[in-house]
């Protein structure tokens, strides 16, 4: 059983002028959904305006929500804030919260979109609207369902903005493994940062995950873990700089399950960067990430601390199975990915 957090509004048609190629939400859903009774459905709620405010500047939290970001925010977005685009903003991080608050039940769960690492406290950025990383870790400290979280991700862009946005809380640490010559090009001090050289294969990455995360894991003893599962350090993005295989995306993400499931610490996961012309084969591969991951968990669902706390949870808990036919058309490919724009360097996610 794996647990899934998903909302219609996940799938959006593009706005206009958007360099970010819209649609692998939609076929994440549907490679999902192939898999039947394995994948339970749960539908998020919007994060309220309140814990949006508690991470971004409320002024820009008022724009976002109002569909009125200046444009200059607007580019360094990548794409136009419409009414869609921020009703979907705030459903996000509602659903890396209910994620989380479901791998803290069951012991892991994942969120079908998220990993916007790169929004900063009064602007977003690189295709990053609302923080959902930190405003979900954020949350869940002040309510208290953890005293520890590591926000560990695996993006081959470095987390900038949850490093910015979650720096001098106590009870939230933050580890970046990424490429270091790749966007943002001024990097923010996360707890622990790996920056890689260009061109790093499966055994030097896996190396180098290996041999920092363990004493971080050993040093921060989190009691929840948020995945930011990018899989753009992917040899083939069109974005990334690194060169891991399919078989090391896979070892990356089983490594990171085993350590945490070893301590005993529940992990929810978010998508990230993926980026090419096949977007079925990128949902493909965003897929993949959370079926090892659930995977590794699998059996696993002593390791919830007897659910405590997520009583007031139980609406959203229960299982919503996604009608494609309802939900927004996704266009899967071609249509609405204006790419003239698409600096590699300047526009990832
Ligand atoms: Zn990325």
């Amino acid at each position: 059983m794996i647990r899934v957090v998903h909302h219609p509004a996940y799938v959006t048609e593009a706005p206009a002028r958007s360099t970010y190629r819209w649609g692998k939400n939609g076929a994440i859903r549907d490679l999902l959904l192939e898999r039947g009774a394995a994948v339970a459905w749960h539908e998020p709620a919007a994060m309220p305006r309140d814990w949006l405010e508690a991470t971004h500047d409320p002024d820009y939290v008022a724009e976002v929500l109002a569909a009125a970001v200046p444009r200059e925010k607007e580019r360094r977005i990548g794409f136009p804030v419409t009414e869609v685009v921020a009703r979907r903003a705030a459903l996000v991080p509602g659903g890396t919260y209910l994620a989380a608050r479901l791998a803290l039940a069951h012991g892991f769960a994942a969120n079908t979109a998220g990993g916007s690492h790169h929004a900063l406290a009064t602007t977003g950025a690189g295709y990053c609207v609302f923080n959902d990383l930190a405003v979900a870790a954020i949350r869940l400290a002040a309510e208290r369902a953890a005293e520890r979280i590591l926000i560990v991700d695996v993006d081959v862009h470095q987390g900038d903005g949850t490093a910015a946005l979650t720096a001098g809380h106590a009870g939230i640490a933050t580890y970046s493994i990424h490429a270091e010559k790749n966007f943002p090009v001024r990097k923010a001090c996360s707890t622990l940062d790996v920056a890689l050289p260009d061109a790093v294969g499966d055994d030097e990455y896996l190396a180098r995950l290996e041999e920092t995360l363990v004493p971080l894991l050993d040093e921060a003893r989190p009691d929840l873990i948020l995945y930011q599962g990018g899989v753009d350090p992917y040899a083939g993005d069109r974005l990334g700089r690194l060169a891991l295989s399919d078989a090391g995306l896979a070892r990356r993400d089983r490594l990171v399950a085993g350590l945490a499931l070893a301590r005993g610490v529940p992990l929810a996961s978010t998508v990230g960067g993926g980026y090419g012309d096949d977007v079925m084969a990128i949902a493909a591969r965003h897929v993949a990430v959370i079926e090892r991951l659930a995977a590794v968990y699998g059996g696993a669902e002593s390791l919830a601390s007897a659910g405590a706390g997520t009583d007031d949870l139980d609406a959203s808990l229960s299982s919503v199975i996604p009608d494609p036919a309802r939900d927004t058309p996704s266009r899967e490919s071609g249509g609405f990915d204006v790419r003239g724009t698409l600096d590699p360097r300047s526009r990832p996610g």
